[in-house]
């Protein structure tokens, strides 16, 4: 295979194509970036009215395990990516026989279970300072009854398929921590000790094939009920040395997994000052999205540039910007009746930059879309997000 594949190369006798294995709101925007680039694209997702493959070239509705299907994506595409971590690894290990992936599925295991993301976590401590939660493994009896009373109380969190607070507890005893856990379905988990959290922030980085590392900045991050609910990031939305310490450490995270894409990790700012790392996820992030309207270069047009092998630029930030998410929620009333969202007079305010996924259906606590709000300025931007929220019915941050 000819590499890097360029945009608008004819290859086999057929345009340059990328896949994306999910067609959620991450791999409808990884589809923009990539034909705004002169690529075409091909999603494989079961959901007929997914998000991105309503606006694919091309579009495999069917299940990630289908061969026949994997094997039509592999036909299309000269390289395949993923936009969430719980795609069976199977899948992509299959799809890495014949064609370039990224990333590659040693790591999308690392990060699909939590027990292995926290040892990759504690062995990369020992370079960077920074270490995870303490936590204890729970597979078994003798596990649960070997917990230290230090980590309660603490968070039961489900070793895989966790994601938006869901697979986790919390739990004050050791009672409450047994019917957790059975309630789970004695499944394998991870009790972390209760943190006093003064902030939550994250880090995206991408690295190339060549072993490129680039950088975007340190995201500010507010989570109301288990999900994201606001991203801020601008100079000084954190600690200048905090920053740098988060730069490092993920840094040298994804560098110690030979990782090749787009990868977020999620940290903790305690109160007493010290930075520990929750959690990563192996491709582009919510707290990312701002970088669409932010960035010379988004999340997503990384995922593209190390996928297909293009060079890699470090990335800047030309406008402040504060992301709000936009839940099911604002599409219903006080009185619970369907309603639009005041649009218009969102759009405006300046700097205002509505996303919507193309969800047919809102649920609470579904992501329908994200506003971007962007200006010169962190004090400008922050009056316009607030005035958005206040429009939205969004609380105040
Ligand atoms: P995501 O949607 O980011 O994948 P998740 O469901 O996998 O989320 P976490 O990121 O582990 O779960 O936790 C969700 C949120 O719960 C965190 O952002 C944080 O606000 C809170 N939280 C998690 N672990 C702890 C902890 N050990 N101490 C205090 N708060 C915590
Ligand atoms: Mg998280």
């Amino acid at each position: 295979m000819t590499w890097p594949i360029l945009p608008g190369a004819v290859i086999d006798g057929r345009p340059a194509t990328l896949g994306v294995l999910g067609g959620g709101q991450l791999g409808r925007m990884f589809v923009h970036a990539a034909q705004s680039l002169g690529y075409e694209t091909v999603v494989l997702d079961p959901d007929r009215a997914s998000p991105a493959g309503r606006i694919s070239h091309h579009f495999i509705c069917a299940d990630y395990r289908d061969p026949n299907a994997l094997r039509e994506l592999a036909a299309r595409a000269q390289a395949v990516t993923t936009e969430f971590e719980n795609v069976p690894a199977q899948a992509l290990a299959e799809l890495a026989r014949t064609r370039a992936v990224s990333p590659p599925t040693g790591c999308v295991a690392i990060a699909q279970d939590r027990i292995r993301e926290k040892a990759h976590f504690a062995r990369c401590a020992a370079a960077s300072g920074v270490a995870p939660a303490p936590h204890a493994v729970i597979e078994s009896e003798a596990d649960l009854a070997a917990v230290p009373a230090a980590l309660l109380p603490g968070i039961l969190k489900t070793a895989r398929l966790g994601y938006d607070g869901k697979g986790q507890a919390r739990v004050g005893t050791r009672a409450e921590l047994a019917s957790a856990w059975q309630q789970m379905g004695r499944v394998a988990c991870v009790l972390e000790q209760m943190l006093p959290l003064a902030l939550e922030c994250s880090v995206i980085v991408a690295r190339g094939a060549d072993g490129t590392v680039v950088s975007l900045p340190v995201q500010r991050n507010l989570h109301r009920g288990g999900i994201l609910a606001v991203t801020e990031v601008f100079e000084q939305n954190i600690p200048s040395a905090l920053a740098q310490q988060a730069q490092a450490a993920t840094k040298n995270i994804v560098i110690e997994l030979g990782y090749v894409g787009v990868l977020c990790v999620e940290y903790f700012v305690l109160q007493d000052g010290r930075l520990v790392v929750n959690e990563m996820a192996p491709r582009p992030h919510n707290s990312g999205h701002y970088t669409v309207d932010a960035c010379d270069q988004s999340q997503f047009d990384l995922q593209v540039r190390t996928l297909a092998g293009l060079p890699l630029p470090a990335p800047r930030q030309h406008s402040a910007a504060i992301m709000l998410n936009l839940l099911g929620e604002l599409w219903f009333d006080a009185a619970g009746a369907p309603r639009e969202p005041p649009w218009a007079e969102v759009l405006a305010l300046p700097g205002a930059r509505l996303h919507l996924y193309g969800k047919a259906q809102a649920r609470p606590g579904r992501k329908m879309g994200h506003l971007t709000l962007i200006g010169p300025d962190a004090a400008g931007v922050r009056l316009q997000a607030l005035r958005a929220a206040e429009r939205l019915g969004i609380e105040a941050f």
